[in-house]
């Protein structure tokens, strides 16, 4: 069962989501909305090519408007459902990845689009995966699915993730008097 973490990354767990995990969710996310920060993107396009992009229900009348079609319209021809959730239902390039890379629908496209590269479920899962084994000692890399087939912007963050991660782990230590244990959610920053 998928459960929504900060109303839209969706986390596989069976039931509410535990203290513990929270914490180190926010953890994740903060590592993950640094690295979004401080990597700049270089326009190659590939994050557009993404099976699972989210769009929120109060997203859906923007974007059908700015495509000057109804909203039932808009959901029947580009969303697929998955349990509560809808994604564009494209499974390579978006629908609305231009020609020249850029985005067709930029001013209204769906916040997951706007939080890229890294601060999405996949990205988060994979830096909770790491600062989980980082804690106990074990300084994996960063490999998989969210390096975006190598993209530039991925291996830059590759490259900084380790790092970045043992500071916030430091920092947490340094908070908690030992290894993080307060849940910080909801509403952390
Ligand atoms: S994959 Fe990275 S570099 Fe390429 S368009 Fe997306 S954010 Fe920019
Ligand atoms: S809506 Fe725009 S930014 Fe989002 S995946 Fe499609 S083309 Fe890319």
């Amino acid at each position: 069962m998928a459960v929504r973490y900060r109303d839209r990354y969706l986390i596989d767990n069976d039931g509410p989501l535990p203290p513990e995990l929270l914490n180190d969710l926010d953890l994740a996310y903060e590592v993950a909305a640094r690295v979004n920060r401080m990597v700049p993107c270089e326009g190659c396009g590939t994050c557009c090519h993404q099976s699972r992009i989210l769009v929120l229900e109060e997203e859906m009348e923007a974007i059908s408007a700015e495509l000057s079609m109804p909203v039932q319209r808009f959901m029947e021809e580009h969303l697929r459902r998955k349990g509560d959730d809808w994604f564009f239902s494209v499974t390579g390039p978006c629908a609305f990845l231009g020609e020249d890379r850029r985005c067709r629908i930029h001013d209204v496209k769906p916040r997951i689009c706007r939080d890229a590269p890294f601060l999405n479920t996949q990205f988060i899962g994979a830096v909770l995966y790491l600062l989980r084994n980082q804690r106990q000692g074990l300084v994996l890399p960063l490999l998989g699915t969210f390096l975006m087939d190598d993209s530039p912007c991925s291996l830059k963050a590759a490259a900084m993730v380790s790092e970045e991660i043992a500071l916030l782990l430091q920092r947490d230590e340094d908070d908690q008097g030992g290894p993080g244990k307060v849940c910080r959610s909801p509403g952390a920053a």
